[in-house]
């Protein structure tokens, strides 16, 4: 059991919504994970929105998480960030990294990759047809990075060793999609960098991510975070809880028995009688007993 106040005042965590929906439960309890650890360790909680995929946004969606949020009685440190607004920060790391020779142009189509892939960890392992016969940039073309077989592995706080060999496991990987859009591995370890982030806690299904935003993060030479992943929320069907599956959004008039919920699927054991109390006597238990052992794992 991990019973000692472990102050860091370095510690510098995020919750990183993408703006498809209002927060449900599944996003609160990454939320919740993510501000109990940070403020459990007396460190700092920043907030981004994630809009980078402007197609995927859903207009209001960013003002009602954080209003939501605000209601919940998670207070943020320092200004959100919006991915929207980083596009500078995102290209000049794709010019670090093409001058080292990794990135290159691909045309391929969704139907030509299938056709000549294997599934992988993640999807379809690109099986290098553009490295090879490099592509004509004067075609419409993603940019892809070089990968390798050099194993990436990182020790997950609660899940323990991690390990995967990129390029045949998840194979070179988009970093600019062909309408432009910067991908999400690349403004997650860009922002992460600019935000200064010691500690990355969020969903598990963003694991299986974490060896790729790791080898970005030693090319650009950024510092590589901790990362605790916590276990996904789903639902009766074992799909995880989105916005495509219908998840339910958090109504803020009852918004403590929502949080109890989610401490509770996070293991914590609140007494009862946090119920009878409110909102900041809950975060007041809450912080001051985060136990991250207590986390099913
Ligand atoms: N924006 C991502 C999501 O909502 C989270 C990214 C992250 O925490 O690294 O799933
Ligand atoms: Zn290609």
């Amino acid at each position: 059991m991990k019973s000692t106040q472990l102050i860091d005042l370095n510690y510098r965590g995020r919750f990183a919504p993408s703006p498809t929906g209002p927060l449900h439960f599944g996003s609160l309890v990454a939320a919740v994970g993510s501000y109990l650890d940070a403020k459990y360790h007396h460190g700092k909680w920043l907030i981004r929105i994630e809009d980078v995929d402007s197609q995927r946004e859903v207009p209001g969606a960013a003002n009602e998480i954080l209003y939501q949020l605000e209601r919940l009685g998670m207070e943020w440190d320092e200004e959100v960030i919006y991915q929207s607004q980083r596009s500078e920060a995102y290209l000049e790391a794709l010019n670090i990294l093409n001058k080292q020779d990794l990135i290159y142009p691909c045309t391929c189509s969704r139907k030509e990759i299938a056709d000549s892939s294997i599934i992988g960890l993640n999807g379809r392992v690109y099986p290098g047809t553009c490295l090879k016969n490099p592509a004509s940039i004067k075609n419409v073309h993603a940019l892809r990075i070089q990968t390798n077989d050099d194993p990436i592995q990182f020790e997950d706080i609660l899940n323990g060793t991690y390990s995967q060999r990129l390029k045949s496991d998840v194979g070179d990987f988009v970093l600019r999609r062909a309408d432009g859009i910067f991908a999400y591995q690349l403004a997650v370890v860009v922002d992460d960098a600019a935000q200064n982030i010691t500690h990355v806690v969020r969903g598990a299904d963003l694991l299986d991510s974490t060896p790729r935003q790791i080898f970005l993060q030693q090319l650009l030479g950024y510092p590589i975070p901790q990362y605790l992943h916590l276990p996904v929320v789903t639902n009766a069907r074992g799909e995880k809880l989105s916005k495509q599956t219908n998840a339910a959004s958090i109504t803020i008039s009852n918004a403590l028995p929502q949080l109890v919920d989610a401490v509770h699927f996070l293991g914590q054991q609140p007494p009862p009688e946090i119920l009878e109390g409110d909102i900041s006597s809950f975060w007041q238990w809450a912080q001051q007993n985060w136990c991250v052992d207590l986390i099913a794992h």
